[in-house]
């Protein structure tokens, strides 16, 4: 049996193209860029050309882009640089409740060492708002960090906006785009953020490389040291064949952006519609289709109610079909999704959530096997469920 993978939100396959990028450097190509000799400089040319690349993709300039391990390095790296370098301005952050762990389990850190972190809620949809951004600063606000776009239920967040309220008080402003990247278009200066922090594996690149970008002028503490690579700012070798595969990467998923979103989304679309109208008593978790504008093209979550996720999940995969139960970071964990009890979805419903998340590389035959297969599923395990009465039931479907 093939086997149908709708879990592009947790990882997504390397590209031929990024895998033939990478490939002289696994092989004769494999100096130290920062060694002094030929194979060192060989090295060198192929990050700076990287480097380049990457900027000219997000609108930045080459020397505000930091390679990292990826979005969990680039996401602890903004949050502790700028709490160590500005401690005498202040301890406030302010960040969201529905941040990926990268981001909330750094604030709980922080706020062990004396920090305080506001956690704004978010409205039904996932929405931050900007006036509540604006109501929680204080005069020791010292940055500010909300994801671009949500994990995992797509939410898209109005981050010039958000940046701009920021910079009325000058606070400063980061923002994980590790979702959005490859997926939104966008430009740095435009957004006008001060650090952004993005991850190869999302957008067809390889695993355990990512970057932050740092807009000139800002100083903060370095969060790994070592050697002196990343202009001294970064210790630890550099990743040769993972920068370049990831520049290439981004250069296609940028190239073909508007293409693939608009296939992305009519895949998406197409299963929405379907399992919305085929099965009763789900949620559709995020945006809805009048707001499609501000969510991932690729996301679709639902909250089934009366049956677990985890079910789910296992009699998908016995289908053949990859979903994900929450987010991948925290899958294996029992507590119910903070994203999901954030947008008001109750705790036993939000037991029930699968996200699928599609990819350019899926088709219209694998999205209607996947759902087929789905109705298939809630159908039994229902009907197993001492809790699911079909002639008693009240809640329609929410699209
Ligand atoms: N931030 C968000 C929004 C993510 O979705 C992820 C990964 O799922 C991360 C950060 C962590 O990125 P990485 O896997 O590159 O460490």
């Amino acid at each position: 049996m093939e086997r149908i993978y709708l879990d592009h939100a947790a990882t997504t396959p390397l590209s031929k193209e990024a895998f033939e990028a990478m490939y002289p450097y696994f092989s004769n190509t494999f100096g130290n860029a920062n060694s002094q000799h030929g194979f060192g400089r060989d090295g060198a040319a192929a990050v700076l050309s990287a480097r380049e690349s990457i900027a000219s993709s997000l609108g930045a300039k080459p020397n505000e882009i930091y390679f990292t391990s990826g979005g969990t390095e680039s996401d602890n790296w903004a949050l502790k640089g700028t709490a160590l370098a500005l401690r005498d301005k202040g301890n406030h952050i302010i960040t969201s409740k529905i941040e990926h762990s990268a981001i909330y389990t750094t604030c709980k850190q922080l706020e062990k060492y004396g920090y305080d972190v506001t956690y704004l809620d978010v409205d039904s949809d996932g929405f931050v708002s900007p006036s509540d951004l604006e109501k929680a600063i204080t005069d020791k606000t010292i940055l500010v960090s909300i994801m671009f776009a949500n994990n995992e239920i797509g939410t898209i967040e109005p981050i010039k906006e958000l940046c701009e309220v920021a910079h009325a008080h000058k606070v400063l402003f980061h923002t994980d785009a590790v979702q959005a990247t490859g997926a939104v278009r966008y430009n740095v200066k435009d957004l006008g953020v001060d650090m952004l922090s993005f991850s190869g594996h999302k957008f067809y690149g390889p695993k355990g490389i990512g970057g932050l970008y740092i807009r000139s002028g800002i100083k903060i503490e370095k969060l790994i040291i070592g050697g002196e690579q990343e202009r001294t700012n970064r210790g630890g070798t550099t990743n040769v064949p993972a920068v370049v595969g990831m520049a290439k990467a981004l250069e296609i998923a940028i190239r073909d952006l508007d293409k693939n979103n608009e296939y992305v989304s009519s895949l998406r679309n197409r299963f929405v519609e379907k399992v919305t109208s085929q099965i009763d008593e789900i949620y559709f978790n995020g945006p809805k289709a009048k707001d499609y504008d501000k969510r991932l093209p690729n996301n679709a979550s639902f909250s089934f109610r009366y049956i677990e996720g985890e079910s789910i999940l296992f009699s998908l995969d016995l289908a053949g079909i990859s979903a994900s139960s929450g987010s991948a970071c925290s899958s294996g964990s029992l507590e119910p999704s903070r994203t999901l009890l954030s947008i008001g979805v109750p705790v036993g419903t939000a037991h029930g959530t699968i996200r699928f998340s599609f990819g350019k590389n899926n088709t219209v035959e694998e999205v209607d096997y996947a759902v087929e297969q789905l109705v298939s599923i809630v159908n039994r395990l229902r009907a197993m469920s001492p809790l699911y009465r079909p002639s008693t039931t009240t809640m329609k479907t929410i699209k």
